[in-house]
């Protein structure tokens, strides 16, 4: 215990350090021009149980997902732990990639545990707490000295680390008293199984016959994040040393200096190792991760799919080079979706945090609703939603391995949306996500709450009414995304001047009042935007930040291409169907954002006649 209460000494002189060296180390990232040198520490997030959305599709996802974690059968999510440790095992194996021999055994299990604690700080529901205490002491008993979970396991890092994940979010969000205690002994025993240091991914899959503790497809480059978590929360020295050990520096150091490394390299798994970065950062105060999550950002962004997406069959490409384009015409797995918006998600909101730089948030929304909002949910059985389509005359469908990664992450991002809609600091509020939410943050002493209701993106308009216990001084921030021309704000009927300017945060500040009423006006833009210079008559449509997808008939065969003017001139139906028509020659095309579609055929990027 004194180790413990030594090191949380030592972690809060840090933060003072960390809290004057702030203006330095932002400053010294000199090669990046989007960073505003605000001179403050990060924007706060707010606690999972402070922002409670409305009705809609991020309420319905949300519920969906919590509803299957807490059915999942608890001696089925123990028995990989439990056979490997030579335990009696009642019930049956859960199925697909889960397996006690399955592909990643277990893997899941940390994630699942994750999720459980965030519904459980959601929604205060008990029975939700009851599972993840039941689950950390299941798991608790099949921990033994010579760390038998890890033999011959394929993945001993990636299932280390979210159960690392797991345990600390029971802990801090759950109360569980058992699960720090059970962090220690899950770490002491993973740890001769842990490689020696980052290793980078094989790119060839595993041999038959090859040694599993290879770990030829492990993720251990994505471990520091949360060690730096774990070190904060314990104080334990061995939670740091681990997060050093396994920082990717060869990887980081590289996008730091502005070289493009990604190309080639699995895309999931690196862009969520950029969060171990942004912990670094966050931790040490040293520079050169914040410009490798700054400048890795930039390197993702110029490759991404205009729904925000990234990575065909899984791998980056280089910028430019027609790559993306060419991918539209063979590669069906165009983004792994759960996971892939789960580490985006991430990487934006610590992106955000650190920098305010709103574009940020226009990154994370496009992911959002071009992405994983549109996933199937997760069947009961372990059926699940991998990768987004974007062939022409793509289907959404579910991976054909039960149980795989995305059931893990999606769980956990719709529980994140909760954290992503508002971030505060000590002068005020900003509102990064448009969704229906009650949100409560507290300021200047009091307890404030912000009601936000719309139907945006699908309208323009967004209301925003003030619950205060008082009058208080702070400001309201609002995220106006970049393709927002013509925004405006009117705050009690009376329109602000002058207008807002689009691709950054509006500050508002003034004493306000409960019931004070802002309205916000988000002209939802239609635009196309072009795949690559080597596919110049391939576009994407856009109205605001939804991509709409042109609906097939199945017997259509490949649609023929469109003049832009008419695919610009896509008209939303009169009657508020989620459904817009462009106008041809011959009659007219349906378009549909991503989350809308269900069982059809769709074509997420169009061909055009030369202009
Ligand atoms: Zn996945």
């Amino acid at each position: 215990m004194s180790n413990i209460n030594s090191g949380r000494r030592k972690l809060l002189a840090f933060g003072l350090l960390a809290a004057r060296g702030w203006r330095h180390a932002v400053a010294a990232v000199s090669a990046k021009p989007s960073v505003l040198d605000t001179g403050a520490a990060p924007l706060s997030e707010l606690n999972y149980g402070q922002v409670r959305l409305s009705d809609g599709p991020l309420d319905r996802q949300a519920r969906e997902n919590h509803r299957l974690v807490l059915d999942l059968d608890e001696d089925s999510l123990l028995r990989p732990f439990r056979v490997r440790a030579g335990q009696h095992a009642p019930g049956r194996e859960l199925g697909g990639w889960y397996d006690t021999y399955g592909f990643a055994p277990g893997a899941n299990f940390g994630q699942w545990m994750s999720a459980l604690s965030r519904y459980h700080a959601i929604t205060g529901d008990a029975q939700t707490r009851a599972k993840v205490n039941r689950l950390v002491r299941g798991y608790a008993a099949t921990i033994d000295a010579k760390g038998s979970f890890y033999i011959n396991n394929r993945f001993p890092a990636y299932t280390y680390d979210k159960l690392v994940g797991g345990l600390l979010d029971a802990d801090r969000l759950s109360g569980d008293d058992a699960a720090l205690a059970t962090l220690a002994r899950a770490t002491e025993a993973a740890t001769p199984y842990l490689p020696p240091r980052a290793v980078p991914r094989y790119e060839q899959p595993v041999k038959h016959g090859e040694d599993l503790s290879e770990h030829a497809w492990d993720e251990s480059y994505t471990i520091p994040e949360n060690q730096f978590h774990a070190w904060r929360v314990t104080g334990d020295q061995r939670h740091l040393e681990l997060a050093r050990r396994f920082l990717y520096d060869e990887f980081f150091g590289a996008l730091a200096r502005g070289d493009n490394v990604l190309p080639g390299k699995h895309a999931y798994s690196h862009v969520n190792g950029l969060s171990s970065a942004a912990q670094a950062y966050l931790s040490l105060g040293t520079p050169m991760y914040l410009a490798a999550i700054q400048q890795g950002f930039e390197m993702i962004a110029a490759q991404s799919f205009a729904t925000g997406g990234w990575g065909p069959d899984e791998h980056f490409v280089t910028p430019d080079s027609g790559a993306l384009g060419a991918s539209l015409a063979r590669i069906h797995k165009s983004f792994e979706t759960p996971c892939g918006a789960y580490a985006h998600f991430k990487l934006t909101r610590y992106l955000l945090r650190i920098t305010r730089d709103a574009r940020y948030g226009d990154s994370m929304e496009r992911v959002l609703y071009n992405t994983v909002l549109g996933a199937k949910p997760i069947e009961p059985d372990g059926h699940a939603f991998y990768y987004s389509d974007y062939t022409r005359g793509a289907k959404k469908i579910f991976f054909n391995h039960r149980w795989p990664c995305c059931s893990g992450t999606l769980p956990m991002i719709a529980a994140d949306y909760a954290i992503s809609t508002c971030f505060t600091d000590p002068r005020g509020i900003y509102v990064n996500l448009y969704v229906p939410a009650q949100v409560t943050w507290s300021q200047n002493g009091g307890s404030c709450g912000l009601i936000i209701e719309t139907d945006y993106p699908y309208a323009s308009a967004v209301l925003m009414t003030l619950r205060l216990p008082g009058a208080q001084v702070f400001t309201l921030n609002l995220r106006i995304p970049a393709w927002a021309q013509g925004a405006e704000v009117s705050i009690n009927g009376k329109r602000e001047t002058p207008s807002p300017q689009p691709g950054g945060f509006a500050a508002f500040r003034r004493e306000w009042r409960s019931g004070d009423r802002i309205e916000l006006e988000l002209p939802l833009a239609q635009r196309l935007e072009g795949i690559d210079a080597a596919h110049p008559q391939t576009v994407a449509l856009l109205a605001g930040p939804l991509v709409l997808m042109r609906i097939l008939d199945d017997d259509d065969g490949a649609a023929a291409a469109l003049p832009r003017a008419s695919l610009l001139a896509a008209q939303r139906d009169r009657g508020g169907k989620h459904e817009w028509r462009a106008g041809t020659g011959a009659g007219s095309v349906l378009l549909k954002p991503f989350l809308d579609i269900s069982e059809e055929s769709y074509s997420a990027y169009q061909d055009v006649l030369p202009s």
